[in-house]
């Protein structure tokens, strides 16, 4: 094993070829986050502020082929997952063809996609057929008029018919995420698991983050997972689940008697997933960002642009991967939206 800068490492086989790139604390980096867009069709209340986001400009995002070029470089040293998210990503056009060529990278095993669902009707057939394999979609309500008023847009999102889209394409699995918001939209979590009774679906509950610059959300807002999972266990009493076959992730899972979906909470707030983390994100502009929370960063766009290689500079960006983030610091690194950084 050689020893990089006494930190980062990475071991070469007998067949010469680079085995996985770890990180000081020995986590193996196989899970990439892409986010292919800052930008989106929805101004999700716990998301982004309604006004005042400065766009990156156009040049300075990446094209499909220099966001293939990373994966390319990365996959030898150990890169196996990949999720394309925001920002919202379906409104890059053509956003298949990105799925295409990341599919023709023979390391990659898996491609995930987050989306707010508001096109998958249109475009999930599109998506299989390119090569994705699954797909997350932020369903924070069933309610048409509350949709809007979380999203702020009204865009005739129907999210159990962008679902269903997702499912008959033959994406698999299909998980809908609900951010849980106390006095927002808590009182549909009943409603949203329900919907594991009749669908083969995974649905998660995400504790809110109050990070970044979101003027109206606070920690009274934050609903504890605990509080959340004693309320479905009232409706019936809950089992541990082993949760979608593929990408769990950090999500428990829970399922109810003969239910067709699974049941997941996601808990940044009351737990943190440091310990195993094995994910490192690409921003829109090219910087590999180690932690979703702080500073820790390396820009790639400017030696990719330059024809140069990036294997010193994911080097450097893992000797920097922190321990733990600091979220509840309630730092971002200068942040003011999660979509800047993918979520
Ligand atoms: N636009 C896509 C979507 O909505 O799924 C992908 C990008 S979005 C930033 C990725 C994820 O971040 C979504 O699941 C969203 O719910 C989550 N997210 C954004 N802000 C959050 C916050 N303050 N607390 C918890 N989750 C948040
Ligand atoms: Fe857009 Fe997703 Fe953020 Fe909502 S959560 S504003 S859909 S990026």
């Amino acid at each position: 094993m050689s020893d990089l800068n006494g930190t980062a490492q990475s071991t070469t086989s007998d067949s010469g070829e680079f085995a996985a790139l770890r990180d000081q604390f020995g986590r193996s980096i196989e899970y990439l986050r892409i986010s292919v867009t800052d930008r989106c069709n929805f101004r999700c209340v716990y998301c982004m502020p309604e006004t005042g986001m400065q766009w990156l400009p156009k040049a300075d995002i990446l094209s499909y082929e220099e966001i293939t070029e990373v994966v390319r470089q990365l996959a030898p040293l150990g890169l196996r997952r990949l999720r394309i998210t925001g920002g919202e990503p379906t409104i890059r056009p053509q956003i298949h063809e990105l799925v295409r060529m990341l599919r023709a990278i023979p390391e990659i095993t898996d491609i995930a996609l987050s989306t707010n669902g508001v096109r998958l009707p249109a475009i999930a057939p599109l998506l299989r057929e390119a090569g994705l394999d699954r797909v997350n979609m932020s369903v924070d309500s069933l309610r048409a008029d509350r949709i809007a008023t979380i999203a702020r847009r009204d865009l005739g999102f129907d999210p159990v018919r962008s679902a269903t889209a997702a499912h008959d394409a033959g994406l698999d699995p299909v998980k809908l995420n609900m951010v849980v918001m106390r006095g927002i939209n808590d009182d549909e979590v009943e409603d949203l698991a329900r919907l594991t009774l009749a669908h083969p679906w995974h649905v998660r509950f995400i504790e809110l983050m109050p990070v970044g610059d979101l003027r109206s959300l606070t920690w009274s807002h934050v609903v504890p997972t605990d509080e959340l999972l004693a309320r479905l266990n009232a409706i019936a009493p809950l089992a541990p689940s082993e949760g979608p076959s593929r990408g769990n992730g950090p999500a428990a899972y829970y399922r109810w008697p003969s239910a067709a979906g699974t049941i997941g909470v996601i808990t940044p707030m009351t737990h943190t997933y440091c310990a195993s983390c094995n994910r490192v994100r690409l921003t829109a502009d090219g910087r590999l960002r180690t932690c979703l929370f702080g500073d820790h960063e390396v820009d790639l766009r400017t030696a990719l642009r330059a024809g140069e290689p990036l294997e010193p500079l994911f080097r450097q960006a893992l000797a920097n991967k922190p321990k733990e983030h600091e979220l509840l610091q309630m730092r971002i690194g200068g942040l003011k939206a999660l979509s800047q950084v993918g979520g």
